[in-house]
C-alpha cells in the first residue's frame, strides 16, 4: 500500500513513514493511493469476531509490509483490552431503529482513545525496532490531547507536546492532560483559540529543518493511522445491525472531519452506507458547505460542545482530494484560496452523489436534546452526542434504515452542560474519581511560533533523528 499527498507534490510513502511523519512535506495530508475492497461475503464473515479481530482483518491491507499480521493482531488485542467495556464499542438502542454507538469506554472517555491507544503501540513497535525517537506535537480542542497523552505517557521513544487553547477546554479535559506528570509529557496552554493552536502546529511542521532535526510527528487526525483505526467501528456496528445485507446510516458529531471521513473510507471499501450525516454545533462551516457548496471561514464561538469548536477542518482536504479525482493541483489551489481569500466554492453537482447530508444544532437545542434523551430513553448523553442526535433527526431520509449516532464522549466529561440540561451531575467513572484532587503541570505560551520552537528545543530529548 502506497500513500500519496493531497497536494500532489510530496513523495509517496509506505505505511510506516506515513505514521511517523503525519503531515506531507508539501503541506498536504497522506491518503491511500487506492481503497482496499471488501466483498459482502468478506464483511459477513466478520460477524461474531471480537472488536480486536475485526480491526486486525479490516486494517491489514493498509499496513503493507510495515507491520506483520501477527504483530498487528497483538497490538489490536492490547489496545482494545484497555477499554472498560468488553464489547469495546457497544451499541445501545434508543428507539425501534435508532442506536447510539458508545465510543467512550476508553481510558479518557472520548472516541479518540479508539485510535490513539492503537497509535501509541504502533509508535513503540515502529520506533523500537529501529532504536529511533520522535517528538510528537499536537493541538487539541480538548479530547485529542488527553487521549494522546494517555497513549504516549512514559514511553521512551516519544516526547509529547500538546497545545490547548488557554481557558477554552473544560476543567475535566484540562485536568485529564495536566495531571499526567510523566517527564515525557508537556502541556502548553496557548493564548488563542483552537484554530490558532492548529495553525502553530502546521507552521511547525512546515519548518522542515526543525521538523527533521526533532523528528516531529503528528498525533492529530492529520495522521493517517488515526483515521484508519476509526474505520473499524463503522464495520462492527453495521454487522451488528444486519449489514452488509442492508445499508446503515450514521450521524457523526464533527469538528476536524476525521471521524466522519473514516465512515466515508468504510463506504469506499465496500460497506453499504445510506447516509453519512455531518453534525455540527453553531461553528458550522461543514454543514454550510454540504448545504451550499461554499467553504468559507468565519470566527469561532465557544460552545458547550468544545471539541467541535473549529472553523477549518483539516481532514476535509482528504475528502476534497477524493471528490476531485485525486487532483492534487486542484486541492492545492482550493487551500490557497482558503488561506488568502478566506474560502472557496465547490460545484454542487460534484457533491450530488455523495452520501453526505449535514445539519447544525445551536446551544439551546443541544440542551433540549440532552434533557429529552434522559426523559424518553433514560440515557444521559454528552453535548457532542446531543448535536449528533439532533442532526440525525433533521436529516434522516428513511425511517426503516437503522440510524446510528456516534456517542463521541462520556457525559461526565462535560458535567456542567449535562447538569444544566437535566439537573443531574454525572459522576466520573471510578478510575478518575480523584481527578480534581490531582496535581497539575502545564506552561503558558503566547500564540507565536518561535516561542514554541524554543520551548520544544529546551525539552525534547533527541537532538537529531538519524
Ligand atoms: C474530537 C471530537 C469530535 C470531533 O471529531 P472530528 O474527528 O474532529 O470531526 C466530536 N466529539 C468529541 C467528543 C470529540 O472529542
Amino acid at each position: 500500500m502506497r500513500y500519496i499527498s493531497t497536494r500532489g507534490e510530496a513523495p509517496a510513502l509506505n505505511f510506516e513513514d506515513v505514521v511517523l511523519t503525519g503531515l506531507a512535506r508539501d503541506g498536504g495530508l497522506y491518503v491511500p493511493e487506492t481503497w482496499p475492497q471488501m466483498s459482502h461475503q468478506e464483511i459477513r464473515d466478520l460477524a461474531g469476531e471480537s472488536y480486536a479481530e475485526v480491526a486486525a482483518i479490516v486494517l491489514q491491507p493498509f499496513l503493507g509490509d510495515s507491520v506483520s499480521p501477527s504483530d498487528f493482531r497483538q497490538m489490536t488485542e492490547k489496545a482494545y483490552g484497555a477499554f472498560s467495556h468488553k464489547a469495546v464499542v457497544p451499541l445501545s438502542q434508543l428507539d425501534a431503529n435508532d442506536f447510539l454507538m458508545e465510543l467512550y469506554h476508553g481510558p479518557t472517555l472520548a472516541f479518540k482513545d479508539v485510535a490513539l491507544q492503537l497509535l501509541g503501540l504502533l509508535y513503540d513497535h515502529l520506533l523500537g525496532r529501529k532504536n529511533k525517537k520522535v517528538t510528537i506535537v499536537g493541538a487539541t480542542s480538548g479530547d485529542t490531547g488527553s487521549a494522546a497523552i494517555e497513549a504516549c505517557r512514559g514511553r521512551d521513544a516519544v516526547d509529547i507536546f500538546i497545545l490547548h487553547p488557554a481557558g477554552r477546554v473544560s476543567d475535566v479535559q484540562r485536568r485529564q492532560m495536566t495531571t499526567v506528570l510523566d517527564s515525557n509529557v508537556h502541556n502548553i496552554a496557548v493564548d488563542g483559540d483552537f484554530d490558532d493552536c492548529q495553525a502553530l502546529v502546521k507552521a511547525l511542521f512546515n519548518d522542515l529543518d526543525f521538523r527533521d532535526q526533532y523528528a516531529v510527528s503528528a498525533v492529530n487526525s492529520i495522521n493517517w493511522a488515526r483515521v484508519m483505526a476509526q474505520i473499524v467501528y463503522y464495520f462492527t456496528t453495521a454487522i451488528s445491525l444486519g449489514g452488509p445485507g442492508r445499508a446503515i446510516s450514521y450521524s457523526v458529531p464533527s469538528g476536524n472531519f476525521g471521524d466522519i471521513y473514516a465512515g466515508y473510507c468504510a463506504a469506499k471499501m465496500g460497506l453499504p452506507i445510506e447516509q453519512l450525516i455531518v453534525a455540527t454545533n453553531r461553528n458550522d462551516i461543514l454543514s454550510r458547505f454540504f448545504n451550499t457548496g461554499e467553504y468559507i471561514k468565519e470566527g469561532v464561538d465557544p460552545t458547550i460542545s468544545p471539541s467541535m469548536d473549529i472553523q477549518v477542518s483539516s481532514n476535509f482536504e482528504r475528502f476534497l482530494f477524493d471528490l476531485y479525482g485525486q487532483d492534487g493541483a486542484a486541492v492545492k489551489e482550493m487551500m490557497r484560496q482558503l488561506d488568502e481569500d478566506g474560502g472557496f466554492t465547490v460545484n454542487m453537482s460534484q457533491l450530488n452523489n455523495a452520501t453526505f447530508s449535514a445539519a447544525k444544532c445551536d446551544e439551546q437545542e443541544t440542551l433540549d436534546v440532552i434533557a429529552k434523551t434522559l426523559k424518553e430513553n433514560g440515557k444521559l448523553v454528552d453535548p457532542h452526542t446531543a448535536v449528533g442526535l439532533k442532526a440525525a433527526a433533521d436529516c434522516r431520509r428513511n425511517v426503516k434504515t437503522p440510524m446510528v449516532t456516534l456517542a463521541t464522549a462520556h457525559p461526565a466529561k462535560f458535567p456542567a452542560a449535562v447538569e444544566k440540561a437535566t439537573g443531574h451531575y454525572p459522576e466520573l467513572p471510578g478510575h478518575m474519581a480523584d481527578l480534581f484532587e490531582r496535581e497539575e503541570k502545564m506552561d503558558h505560551l503566547p500564540n507565536d511560533l518561535s516561542s514554541l520552537q524554543t520551548y520544544i528545543r529546551e525539552r525534547a530529548r533527541i537532538l537529531s533523528a538519524d
